[in-house]
């Protein structure tokens, strides 16, 4: 599934106000010496932080501060071989899987759980010495959120004191998981979710047979990355199996009181047995149910106005859990999960 190269901002889908402002702090050379950019998965902010940093190290810049996307710094940055450009992410928790981890699929069970403090120290060692290219260099850090407690207070040293020519992005759909004095550190640059035409074109961008594509784009909820999650059937199957059991618990008869408590402990982060779900399972299932909500809702409007009004209140039940969760601690995403089940089953015809 190849992506086609990032030549620039012109060739990022959407996010005019966020690019925008970043042309216009290269044009007036303000940049931040970090930048936290806040939305959803998926979205393009790694596109986004990766055009930026061609822009600051196109040999050829436009008149328009984007990069030239065709010159050798350019190439780089965009196959991912410049020096100068540090991504920082979760690694794998066994070098077994070292080699397949730039894979679409990589298996969220096999990557740590945290970027541990020693992927920050080999940053900081990187950063002591100029650029080696002479021109500024981005460190660009992935789930941002999930730093362990370690990583972020030495990467907030050197926020505190940023070394000459670098620049910190940090990505995170997750920000209030932050810690503040983190988030203080960086200049906020907010990224929502895509329409659908710039859903369609970044798919449509890529190796999938036209039938996927339409097969995709209902998926996406204005996000690329969410839609990609689906690209697999067994991973598809496995998240409409968790949402059934949801599903189940809702219906009156049949199912004792205590299914969705029963359900709402099997949530363990990351899974360790068969039948117990993780957080990115989770969300990818919420957001599936929420989406199946919302189209109950709207199929029977007309038809059925009572069960249409029953969807559009659980749908909205499901929505403000989502949103509640996007903060939450593993501590209580079980306590949260089994609050919405109580919530979607008092609401009654
Ligand atoms: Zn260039």
């Amino acid at each position: 599934m190849g992506a086609p190269l990032l030549q620039g901002f012109r060739s990022v889908r959407g996010h005019e106000a966020a690019i925008g402002l970043l042309r216009r702090a290269i044009a007036h050379q303000r940049l931040a010496s970090a930048y936290l950019f806040a939305g959803p998965l998926g979205v393009g902010k790694d596109r986004v932080a990766h055009a930026l940093a061609q822009a600051m190290n196109c040999t050829a810049r436009t008149a328009d501060d984007d990069a030239c996307g065709e010159c050798s710094n350019c190439r780089r940055i965009a196959s991912g071989q410049f020096v100068d450009l540090l991504v920082v992410k979760r690694e794998f928790r066994d070098s077994v899987f070292a080699r397949d981890r730039e894979g679409p699929d990589a298996d969220e069970k096999k990557l740590r759980q945290e970027i541990v403090v020693e992927q920050i120290d080999v940053i900081m060692q990187r950063v002591a010495f100029r650029p080696h290219e002479g021109g500024t260099r981005w460190i660009v850090i992935r789930e941002a959120d999930r730093l362990h407690k370690n990583a972020a207070n030495k990467l907030l040293k050197t926020l505190e004191e940023p070394p000459p020519e670098t620049h910190f992005v940090l990505l995170s759909h997750r920000p209030s998981a932050l810690l503040p004095t983190i988030r203080s550190r960086c200049q906020t640059v907010n990224f929502g979710l895509l329409d659908e035409p710039d859903v369609r074109a970044v798919l449509g961008g890529l190796e999938l047979t036209p039938e996927h594509v339409a097969e995709l784009l209902p998926l996406a909820e204005g996000s690329v990355g969410r839609a990609l999650i689906y690209q697999d059937p067994k991973h598809l199957a496995a998240r409409k199996k968790l949402l059934e059991e949801i599903l189940a618990t809702l219906r009156v008869n049949g199912v004792a009181v205590g299914g969705f408590v029963e359900l709402a402990t099997r949530y363990k982060d990351p899974p360790e047995k068969n039948d117990q779900f993780g957080r990115g399972e989770l969300d990818e299932t919420l957001a599936l149910l929420y989406r199946h909500l919302r189209n109950e809702a709207l199929g029977s409007a007309g038809k059925a106005p009572r069960q249409s009004l029953v969807n559009a209140a659980r749908a909205e039940i499901v929505r403000e859990t989502m949103e509640l969760l996007d903060g939450a601690t593993s501590f209580n995403v079980g306590m949260q999960l089994q609050n919405m089940l109580v919530r979607l089953r008092e609401v009654r015809p």
